[in-house]
């Protein structure tokens, strides 16, 4: 979740500034899962930042958590190199030992065990000059301090994100997002219309079709820069693993079961549906015309070997056919030493 060095996790952010700071803001967030949400204390974990003493004494004497539940962890840290940052406090969730390593004494970000999925941002510095990385010691942030990199704020804030598809397979009961509720049906529905389908692609459809469908519903349309090339990518990767596993449905029929999923709390989903499966089955042919000719050209140069296919073909492949160079990194590692893709349906 944090937007430097971890996964990205789909996160709904709120910020708030100036009216309270952690001393509330971690009670509220404790209060919400083992309250609201009925989580076992026992099952919760948190981190803070090793110079983050205040935290570390909130979690452990105005919440409910034991002591040795909560770990100082350098990566909690929130910063884009200028502006607001700060350290920030992390909420996961025990999968269960058998989940992980299986250590008796693992904790959070050490191996599958735990989930992150929340994190409390605590920006209370200003960043006005250059650190030589992301602070992961007191020590580290009170030299930042003198040298004038890190201005304190004078009005601290909270900017804390829940992903939502974790909460949600975490309350469900299930081990992954792609099992949540909404995700689930669509890997579904690619698996009913694939008789080969690979975990790797049906997640990959499940998910880009789903953000494809809210992003044109937004009004973003395909295009070469921008926010349209980003959706562009997302549907031609999308449809090239549907390739790759033999979809027997178009794109647009994912997009379809992705209204009828959330048409109650998006209406306008279902307004703009036509518009949503012409876009995309617009895009999808405009692809498929090229991808031919684009696939004949990757499988020439990957069979001179997956690691022949230099920047230059990638840029070829790119400029020529319209393969994302994303799209060429993935299949040139999904590609044995003859050249041939190494997944189903090829
Ligand atoms: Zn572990």
């Amino acid at each position: 979740m944090k937007r430097s060095g971890k996964p990205n996790v789909t996160s709904r952010f709120s910020r708030c500034t100036g009216d309270y700071f952690k001393e509330t803001a971690i009670p509220l967030a404790w209060e919400l899962v083992t309250k609201g949400f009925g989580m076992p204390p026992d099952r919760l974990r948190a981190t803070v930042h090793p110079s983050d003493d205040a935290a570390f004494e909130i979690w452990t004497t105005k919440t409910a958590i034991r002591a040795e539940h909560v770990t100082r962890d350098g990566t909690n840290w929130w910063g884009l190199g200028r502006g607001p940052c700060g350290p920030d406090s992390e909420i996961w969730w025990d999968r269960g030992r058998e989940a992980g390593c299986g250590q008796p004494d693992c904790y959070p970000d050490h191996c599958a065990r735990f989930t992150e999925f929340w994190n409390l941002v605590l920006p209370q510095y200003d960043q006005r000059g250059d650190l030589s990385g992301p602070p992961t010691t007191a020590e580290s942030i009170n030299r930042g301090i003198a040298d004038g990199a890190l201005v304190p704020l004078a009005k601290p804030a909270i900017d804390t994100g829940m992903g939502l598809e974790r909460i949600s397979f975490i309350l469900q009961g299930k081990s992954n997002v792609f099992e949540s509720d909404v995700l689930a049906p669509l890997v579904e529905f690619v698996r009913e219309h694939s008789k080969k389908p690979t975990t790797l692609s049906e997640r990959i459809i499940a998910d880009h079709v789903r953000a494809i469908t809210f992003c044109i519903a937004d009004g973003v349309v395909p295009t070469n820069e921008g926010r349209g090339y980003v959706l562009r990518r997302l549907i031609r990767r999308a449809a090239l693993h549907g390739r790759n596993i033999a979809l027997s449905a178009r794109l647009s029929a994912g997009a379809q079961r992705t209204v009828a999923m959330f048409r109650e709390h998006y209406p306008e989903l279902k307004d703009r549906e036509r518009f949503i499966t012409q876009t995309i089955d617009t895009e999808t042919e405009r692809f498929a015309r090229t991808l031919e000719q684009g696939m004949e050209q990757f499988e020439k140069v990957a069979s001179r070997g997956a690691s022949a296919v230099s920047g230059a073909d990638a840029f070829r492949l790119h400029d020529t056919f319209g393969f994302p160079l994303e799209l060429t990194r993935e299949l040139r590692s999904a590609t044995d030493p003859g050249g041939r893709l190494l997944t189903a349906g090829r």
